[in-house]
């Protein structure tokens, strides 16, 4: 997977999107593309708005913005440059934190870090393709002292239940997700979010797993070995998020979107170039989500 990592140069980026123009036009043809529905009263022709790129219901005369309801809706900052961030985001392979995009586009960071949250929900699974053949669940502990960040304020430590999907001698996907306790009932409700009820699955001998048997007839349980030999594929990507989590971001709060831009990446690999297209229509299709967002905390240094 390392070398094959290959995603959109900057210059392919620019030729696609060298100006604002260009970026509205995009998001216009995602939002109508397929034809035009008013919010209001539901007819379906309309007429150019008095701003640009609006559209104008032709019966109840409602104007509707083309980024309204979207991801791109009430940007403090050029769209152009908000295309750069899904860009950056989605093509850097290890992702990009926010004093970074700063630097790069000339942004505060805290403006950078606030869209960066909201490109990251646009990464959250749609779960609509559960994992198939042969899959392995496991929980970890992220954060605390254990991870060996003496000195940063990350005593917080995190339950957080990992599956992948085996593929000949690789993991094809990953899924994960914080939870409170390793219960069967959270367990469960993950598993029945991310797995196929005939997955063979494998978990170690945790009494948390023994009730799933009825949702899940394949299950096997398997009592960990030494160093966890017989669990070493999920154990390598547990250990690959919590490398990529540590050289990155200081703090766990908010983890679990940051699982999510994680998994997002790892499952899309094999898309290549198509990753950036396939994010910015998720952008473009999504809703807003801003309250939310802006109720997180800010840290300082991501
Ligand atoms: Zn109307």
């Amino acid at each position: 997977m390392e070398s094959k990592y290959e995603s959109l140069t900057i210059f392919e980026f620019q030729k696609l999107y060298p100006d604002e123009e260009s970026c509205y036009r995009y998001l216009s043809e995602a939002k109508w593309g397929k034809g035009f529905v008013c919010k209001r009263c539901g007819y379906d022709k309309s007429c150019k708005g008095s701003r640009k790129y609006s559209q104008q219901c032709n019966r109840c005369h409602r104007t509707e913005s083309v980024t309204s309801g979207r991801m791109f809706h009430k940007l403090k900052f050029s769209i152009l440059k908000a295309f750069y961030i899904v860009y950056y985001v989605s093509t850097n392979k290890k992702g990009i934190a926010s004093t970074e995009l700063s630097r790069k586009l000339g942004l505060q960071q805290k403006t950078c870090w606030f869209f960066k949250q909201k490109v990251m929900r646009a990464m959250q699974s749609s779960h609509n393709y559960p994992m198939e053949g042969s899959v392995e669940v496991d929980e970890t502990v992220v954060g605390g002292q254990e991870e060996g960040v003496r000195g940063r304020k990350n005593d917080k430590k995190q339950l957080v239940v990992f599956a992948i999907e085996k593929k000949g001698k690789g993991v094809a996907r990953v899924y994960a997700k914080t939870i409170k306790k390793a219960s069967a009932e959270e367990l469960g409700s993950f598993m029945k979010e991310t797995i196929d009820k005939n997955a063979a699955i494998k978990t170690d001998a945790w009494s948390g797993y023994k009730p799933l048997r009825k949702d899940f007839t394949n299950i096997k349980q398997e009592k960990s070995q030494k160093k966890g030999r017989n669990f070493s594929k999920i154990h390598r990507v547990i250990m690959g998020f919590k490398g990529w989590l540590r050289g990155m971001h200081h703090s766990v709060d908010n983890l679990q979107a940051y699982l999510d831009e994680y998994c997002y990446r790892f499952n899309r690999a094999f898309m290549g170039k198509g990753i950036f297209g396939n994010l910015l229509q998720r952008m473009a299709k999504a809703n807003p989500f801003p309250r939310e967002i802006y109720k997180l905390t800010y840290p300082i240094n991501t």
